[in-house]
């Protein structure tokens, strides 16, 4: 237990925002915008769930981002409650980041009293990947993986809305629902297509990078501008210590504090934290600090963040 208290002494003097969700209980429901971390890695397996956040407006979690394998036990360990949950986010679709949907929607339409109607944003298709609309038929579908799910326990409609992915698209708004801004925009990695989204509610704003290169950070700092928090995959070191082919997938630490500082966001959680990443936060801290002089946190799973509070 000292060991407990001394390292949420340790995250609480780094990020004052930042403490895991069971000590923020009292305070969630009073953020406007608070994101819960389900998963702080991925893609491989090392302890971690993959990628994937719940986003609780008013205390309330309504916003799934990404859901990586792994989500469907944490959101059963944090006992949240996905009733009110209508709003799906995937950034990209490879595994790490998607693996979970049916597990969602199972868990989801689980804790229903009544019909559900998703909203589910994603990438148009590229190469091997389907659009997000195909996608979630080839799940769900009839004639997909699990077409029973669309009855099973609720009955479940799914509006998915495909969006742009080539590099010189427009930032764009997909959702302004009772004072609730979502906006998006294409990113890069590697040959999956991707996009980054930024959400807004009652004056803070939060927005997450999903796994992109170096080559979408422009696009990256005009939607992060002026977030009071970003979180950002942290999946490489700076080159030359992470696989060479890693860098057309993944931005490095030193860029990362580049694009934050640029942006002028108030606050930064790195995530996707990879297995040799893992022990070397001075370094990666060390890197971002070169640019960035704002709060910087490593996220974990179960982590629970209040957005600009
Ligand atoms: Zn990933």
């Amino acid at each position: 237990m000292k060991l407990l208290a001394a390292f949420l002494f340790i995250l609480a003097a780094l990020f004052p925002h930042a403490t895991s969700a069971a000590t923020t209980a009292a305070s969630a429901a009073k953020a406007p915008l608070e994101v819960v971390v389900l998963g702080s890695g991925g893609p491989r397996p090392f302890g971690r769930a993959s990628a994937s956040y719940i986003v609780m407006v008013d205390g309330t979690p309504r916003i799934l981002m990404d859901a990586g394998p792994g989500a469907f036990l944490r959101i059963g360990e944090l006992g949240l409650d996905l009733s009110s949950v209508d709003t799906i986010l995937l950034t990209h679709l490879h595994i790490d980041h998607s693996g979970d949907l049916a597990a969602f929607f199972n868990a989801r339409a689980l804790s229903s009293d009544g019909p559900i109607t998703y909203r589910i944003f994603g990438p148009d298709a590229a190469g091997l990947f389907p659009k997000t609309s195909r996608f979630v038929d080839l799940l769900v579908g009839d004639g997909g993986e699990f077409p029973y799910q669309k009855t099973f326990g609720a009955d479940e409609k799914f509006i998915v809305k495909d969006l742009a992915i080539n590099l010189d698209s427009p930032q764009t708004t997909i959702l302004d629902d009772h004072g609730l801004l979502i906006e998006e925009v294409a990113t890069h990695h590697g040959d999956c297509p991707s996009v980054a989204y930024r959400i807004t509610y009652k004056g803070v704003t939060l927005v997450y990078s999903g796994d992109m290169d170096a080559s979408a950070l422009p696009n990256l700092v005009r939607l992060a501008k002026n977030a009071d928090l970003l979180i950002f995959n942290c999946a490489v070191l700076d080159p030359p210590q992470s696989p060479e082919q890693l860098y057309e997938l993944h931005t490095p630490p030193r860029k990362i504090g580049e694009a934050a500082h640029l942006s002028g966001v108030k606050s930064l959680l790195l995530s996707h934290t990879a297995p040799d990443v893992e022990g070397q936060e001075v370094a990666v801290r060390k890197s971002i600090r070169a640019s960035y002089a704002g709060p910087v946190a490593f996220a974990t799973d179960k982590l629970s963040v209040p957005v600009g509070k």
